[in-house]
């Protein structure tokens, strides 16, 4: 007979979010395990009753006990269920371009919680931040170099999130050969270099690729600051625009020097690149009486949770505060935020009192997202971290 699998039971009443089809477990929803589940393991989340309503992966380390793989109970989480999903998710994504650059799995929104995967040009860079994804690594690696045949995957699982799950920072080749030290993507018609293996996040910001394309097409005879820019994404893309001038800012060397070849490539040699704290910057500006028409503002996560967003909000309101003031009348503001712990209304907020203390009147012309690629899931509304307000300032 078939091992029975180990449950997690809830207590009376905390079934509701699963019955919504949201994919978290909390710690404090559980009554009891049945069995001795390891970590990453498979197993079934019972309500009080006893009744099936998911099969999800044990992280008993962690504030969220378990992620769901499937809400049907005749669903066997095995290799071809992870093959399945993976293709789903692939086939979703458009992408001709050879050399082009692709979130393939956004985890959570593509049914596969802490899961990971991008694609640069010829190269697949997977990040495992759960127990569960992390114990299926190999059966991932497997089925992404059948459907996709790349030169190389490289997993980047060194993220902050496998802390909470207990799991050390895990880096290296999984499949293939090494990926070059530098891989060429083309965005938007400009060739950016991105580095796998050392670079932030998988690499590169994949989630901005449209938001860069509406400030290049908004750039045009403007005087450009981009604020926190890495390897240059909004400043190239203004320059490639027709911005009359661009002064890039990153606290980054790395990142800097790794701008200065992506616009070399691009044949934008204008770009004022410094290396620099970007809120005694926007300071040092001020007192100089600079002025800008268009500023980028795309920080890091000020608040990566909840316990943070005050602290968060502070440095938010401090940004875009000195931005309102260093803009000329009709001077165009795309401010960024990326923690999870803010959401959309606290950031307009946030952005509005900004504009109020600065003395500046303005407008939101668009609100800014993560790309296409970077899908929402009805049932999974966190997976929205990134909120972007186009404004611009009025007389
Ligand atoms: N706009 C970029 C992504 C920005 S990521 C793009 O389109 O690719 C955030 C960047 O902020 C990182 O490059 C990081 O090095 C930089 N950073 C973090 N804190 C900073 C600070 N206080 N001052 C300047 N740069 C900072």
């Amino acid at each position: 007979m078939a091992k029975a699998f180990a449950s997690l039971r809830l207590k009376p009443g905390r079934e509701k979010s699963l019955l919504r089809r949201h994919p978290w477990i909390f710690s404090g929803a559980i009554s009891h395990v049945d069995g001795n589940p390891q970590a990453g393991e498979t197993v079934a989340i019972r309500d009080s009753n006893g009744k099936f309503l998911a099969s999800a992966a044990y992280s008993p380390r962690s504030q969220i006990s378990a992620r769901v793989w499937s809400f049907d109970e005749g669903q066997r989480i095995d290799e071809r269920f992870f093959r399945d999903s993976l293709a789903r998710a692939i086939s979703s994504r458009n992408f001709n371009e050879a050399l082009g650059a692709v979130r393939l799995v956004h985890a959570e929104s593509d049914g596969l919680p802490g899961v990971t995967v991008d694609r640069y040009a010829d190269a697949i860079v997977v990040q495992l931040s759960s127990a569960g994804a992390d114990a299926a690594r190999e059966i991932i690696a497997d089925a992404l170099f059948e459907l996709i045949r790349p030169k190389s995957i490289y997993e980047r699982s060194d993220v902050e999130a496998r802390k909470f799950e207990g799991l050390p920072p895990k880096t290296g080749t999984l499949r293939g050969a090494e990926p070059c030290e530098q891989i060429a993507i083309v965005e938007n018609g400009l060739t950016f270099l991105v580095d796998v293996r050392n670079g932030h996040k998988t690499g590169f910001y994949l989630d901005q690729r449209e938001n860069r394309r509406i400030v290049r097409e908004m750039s045009a005879g403007r005087e450009v600051l981009d604020c926190f820019c890495y390897t240059g994404g909004f400043a190239i893309g203004s320059a490639a625009g027709g911005a009359r001038s661009v002064l890039a800012i990153d606290s980054s060397a790395s990142a800097l020097a790794l701008a200065q070849k992506n616009a070399d490539r691009n044949g934008q040699y204008g770009i004022e690149w410094r290396e620099a704290d970007v809120f005694e910057m926007l300071r040092t500006l001020r007192d100089q009486g600079r002025r800008f028409d268009f500023i980028v503002l795309d920080p890091p996560k000020f608040a990566p949770n909840a316990r943070l967003v005050e602290r968060g909000g502070r440095a938010y309101k401090d940004i875009n505060l000195l931005a309102f003031k260093l803009l000329r009348d009709s001077g165009m503001l795309a401010t960024f935020s990326c923690s999870g712990g803010v959401s959309a209304e606290l950031f307009q907020k946030i952005v509005a009192g900004a504009a109020q203390d600065a003395s500046a009147s303005a407008q939101i012309v668009a609100r800014l997202h993560a790309a296409a690629d970077h899908p929402v899931a009805l049932n999974f509304p966190e997976a929205e971290y990134l909120k972007g307000l186009l404004c611009k300032t009025m007389r």
